[in-house]
């Protein structure tokens, strides 16, 4: 298995991508902007694009969808429970960003707690993780961790946006993510990469 990251968009979010060396078929983790050089790499590793999986609705993670889609004919996923979070994109992109509104992503395909995806014989296991936002998901690849907003080096996603829950994501954290394997190694949204062992020793979360 090879990890590929690419870091895009307005708010530099880590867009991972996930390849089966074998069959070379590939997932996506997030898809942040659709800037051309971008989707030419993702071309360029040669791999058969199968999924985009989202781990959250925000619109700093999702952006490139609708271009990928028209690239790769790729169908994109996310948790029902971030539609709403996904109607918003335009709204917050003017809000954060001062960027005029652009059309509301198209996504129809819903990823639920516990499903899972495969590349070649890899297995991607959706885990449900509320708290930044209601849908946030995880997604467990063998013993790497792709966390997205829910996890990262240190501290944890803000909850003081819309359906944000700082009860959830202590939740989510300590019952869901830190009863992985401590040599996890794990994948935010943004920023640098961890391990499970580290963020049990020193996660901010320990003092909430
Ligand atoms: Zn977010």
């Amino acid at each position: 298995m090879e990890i590929k990251t690419f870091v895009e968009g307005p708010i530099d979010a880590n867009n991972y991508l996930i390849i089966d060396e074998k069959t070379k078929d590939a997932v996506l983790i997030d898809c942040s902007s659709a800037r051309p050089e971008f989707i030419k790499a993702v071309k360029d590793s040669g791999v058969n694009l199968k999924y985009i999986l989202l781990t959250h609705g925000h619109f700093d993670h999702l952006l490139g969808i609708d271009a990928f889609k028209e690239a790769f004919g790729v169908d994109t996923y996310v948790a029902e429970d971030d539609l709403t979070q996904v109607k918003l994109v335009p709204d917050m992109m003017q809000m954060f960003l001062g960027m005029s509104p652009a059309p509301v992503p198209a996504i129809v395909n819903f990823v639920n707690d516990g499903d899972e995806f495969k590349i070649g014989d890899i297995v991607i296991k959706a885990i449900s993780t509320p708290g930044h936002t209601k849908g946030g998901m995880c997604y467990l690849v063998e013993s790497n961790l792709f966390s997205g907003d829910t996890l990262f080096q240190g501290s944890v996603g803000r909850c003081d946006l819309l359906e944000g829950d700082l009860k959830a994501i202590v939740k989510s954290i300590k019952e869901k993510l830190f009863t992985l394997s401590e040599d996890t190694k794990v994948y935010p949204g943004h920023g640098a990469s961890t391990t499970i062992g580290y963020e049990k020793k020193y996660n901010e979360i320990l003092n909430i």
